[in-house]
């Protein structure tokens, strides 16, 4: 489910590069040892380059293979123009719920079937039109390499080429593939429902530069991709004019960063340690318990309540789960906030808490530095999703999400078997099921 993206920063305390997830909300400096919240990263569009591999002093060597492999003459290069192409980047989970009528041996005359098929996407379209790049895409290499925030000082001084597709045409363009390939064979559909959760999106800048080279009498216009100094195509004059222009119209500006920004670890209420897990997205204070979550680029406090008692917080081998509850006084809808491996479980997990009812009062001081819980590693906005996914799909009461207050609640679990189950329904979660050990 998860591919690992890096993403590089400044450490703002010590000015060392720290390296995290493109996920983590939580990240420690390896110099200064600093623990530090990454805040905004879930719901801004972002700025990343993937920096050259291929410097441009090295181009020349690279050059030489591409004219050996073409069958050219050897080639004399006469410039050499980096800069930086941009592309959208949308991923996301995709889930497909299909129910039909299915007809094998066993019922020969058909049954009414339900399928639930999940994917995670991860797709990427130019943002540029002027100057098209062909087939090429920076593909999977964005999950391999290490992103860096786009800013001028990060490019080094090589230009950025202009955003020109609007955000709104890339997305309907995308829209199709997102949940390609998600079939139910040998079913005779009736109904189905597709549904986008948990989507990220982001403009990632790919290095390429534009290479002149003379070969013989004649003068070629390489476009090198420089992470693996591929030859991209060979362009045109015409095309070289307009992106030099553009160059020129765009080049000398920043897409700045995004909103990403690291903050310390501190409690903004009473200054005390926060939890240090790099995934949470609620963080308990160490010292006075209240639950912390990034809203835009700061720190809000989250409602956290619980359904334990001062007892439970003494019993051994009780821990408790987060979940996210949505409550309108008279109903309330409940699904999971602790992080599992995969999104087929986490919904029918959620389809099985979706109306439990748990009690949820406010968690007391004195137990809040005490008690034993995972971390809430689903944010608050993706379980709204899940909830809809869960109504639509199970033919249940829909979520009011107007008029309701999401708090965190969390319920005490005891281990049975290979599962925790909680203490109120025995309702049971796999314990190999989840993100973290136990
Ligand atoms: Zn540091
Ligand atoms: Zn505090």
């Amino acid at each position: 489910m998860i591919t690992a993206c890096y993403v590089s920063h400044k450490c703002p305390r010590c000015g060392g590069e720290v390296i995290f997830d493109q996920k983590a909300t939580g990240v420690q400096c390896r110099y200064c040892g600093a623990g530090m919240v990454v805040l905004g990263g879930r719901s801004a569009w972002l700025n990343f380059l993937i920096k050259p591999k291929i410097a441009v002093k090295d181009t020349a060597h690279e050059v030489t293979k591409i004219a050996q492999k073409s069958g050219w003459k050897p080639p004399l290069l006469r410039s050499v123009i980096p800069f930086y192409l941009p592309f959208y980047r949308i991923t996301g989970q995709a889930i497909k719920w299909v129910k039909g009528e299915k007809r094998d041996k066993v019922y020969p005359h058909g049954r009414i079937v339900e399928d639930v098929k999940t994917r995670h996407f991860d797709l990427m379209r130019p943002a540029h039109t002027d100057m098209s790049a062909g087939l090429f895409s920076p593909g999977v290499r964005a999950q391999t390499l290490h992103l860096f925030l786009a800013t001028r000082e990060n490019a080094g001084g090589v230009p950025f080429l202009p955003i020109q597709v609007k955000k709104d045409s890339f997305r309907e363009r995308v829209n199709h593939s997102t949940a390609e390939g998600l079939d139910a064979p040998g079913l005779m559909i009736t109904e189905e429902k597709t549904f986008l959760i948990w989507e990220r999106h982001s403009i990632l800048y790919f290095p390429l530069s534009l290479v002149e080279v003379r070969e013989g009498e004649r003068i070629r216009l390489l476009l090198l991709d420089s992470v693996s100094g591929k030859l991209v195509r060979q362009i045109g004059y015409q095309e070289m004019e307009t992106l030099l222009g553009n160059l020129g119209i765009g080049g000398s500006k920043s897409p700045g960063e995004g909103r990403l920004k690291l903050v310390p670890l501190i409690c903004p209420e009473c200054a005390g340690d926060l939890d240090s897990s790099t995934k949470a997205v609620v963080r308990f204070c160490l010292r006075c318990g209240r639950g912390w979550e990034s809203k835009g680029t700061r720190l809000r406090e989250r409602e956290c309540l619980w359904a334990g008692t001062e007892v439970m917080t003494r019993q051994e081998g009780v821990i408790f789960l987060p979940f996210w509850r949505r409550n309108t006084g008279e109903q309330s809808w409940l699904v999971p906030a602790f992080g599992v491996r995969s999104p087929h479980l986490l919904y029918n997990l959620s389809r099985r808490y979706y109306k439990a009812r748990f009690p949820a009062e406010a968690i007391p001081y004195n137990c809040r530095l005490r008690l034993k819980s995972l971390s809430a590693e689903i944010p608050p906005d993706e379980a709204d999703e899940m909830m809809e996914v869960v109504a639509h799909t199970d033919d249940r009461e829909a979520v009011q999400i107007k008029g309701s207050r999401q708090s965190l609640v969390l319920v005490p679990f005891r281990r049975s078997g290979p599962d925790l189950v909680d203490q109120y329904h025995g309702l049971a979660v796999p314990t190999g099921s989840l993100e973290v050990g136990l």
